[in-house]
């Protein structure tokens, strides 16, 4: 599997000294009561991920919905239910595994993330990243993927290949949410978690 290079960009995370690099709870605590978008307004919690802080994948989903909303932690609904299937279908548990957003709020009625939110937000993400050092992020969705890389490029032809960042391989599949209105794709975000389960047994 060929990695493609993309023209490094904003979203990408920093490469910080030793010093520099927090832990996550420091980095939620830095966070605070964000109200550094407008998105602060509307939220009930701010949805920060959970997982494994060393954990060798990160999933990054595109934002909370109304059950992470409610619950502050991300992934929760039917979607997320779907993404711990598929989580699982590579013999990891959650836990193994960090998940997070590329927003920490819930935008209203669920509407896409907006340019401003996305680069008040983003810092704390890349923190998130630099923090857990993953070896591989899989992007859930087109939001996901096209924030992360840096275009405009479908997810059709985005998913299914690796792609670099800063020294960390990015791979997009669907969204969970897209899979249950389209049950016909989970085929190919089965591939796609192949390719993820070999590269990191190969390690
Ligand atoms: S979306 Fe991010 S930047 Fe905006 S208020 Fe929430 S935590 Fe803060």
């Amino acid at each position: 599997m060929g990695i493609v290079s993309l023209p490094s960009s904003e979203m990408e995370p920093e490469k910080p000294t030793r010093s520099q690099v927090l832990t996550l709870e420091e980095v939620r605590k830095e966070l605070g009561d964000c109200k550094r978008c407008k998105l602060h307004q509307t939220r009930r919690t701010i949805v920060f991920g959970e997982g494994n802080e060393k954990a060798t994948l990160m999933f990054i989903g595109e934002g909370p919905g109304y059950d992470e909303d409610v619950q502050g932690r991300p992934f929760v609904g039917r979607a997320g239910q779907l993404l711990t299937k598929i989580i699982q279908s590579i013999n990891l548990q959650r836990e193994e595994v960090y998940i997070a957003n590329i927003i920490k709020c819930r935008p209203p009625q669920n509407r896409n993330p907006e340019p401003d939110e996305i680069q008040s937000c983003n810092p704390f993400l890349r923190k998130q990243i630099q923090v857990i050092q993953p070896k591989i992020i899989c992007a859930l969705g087109t939001f996901s993927a096209q924030t992360l890389l840096k275009t405009e490029t479908k997810i059709t032809t985005l998913r299914g290949k690796f792609y670099d960042l800063e020294g960390i391989k990015v791979i997009p599949t669907y969204h969970p949410a897209f899979l249950l209105r389209n049950p016909d794709k989970k085929r190919e975000v089965w591939e796609d978690m192949k390719k993820i389960a070999e590269w990191i047994n190969n390690a």
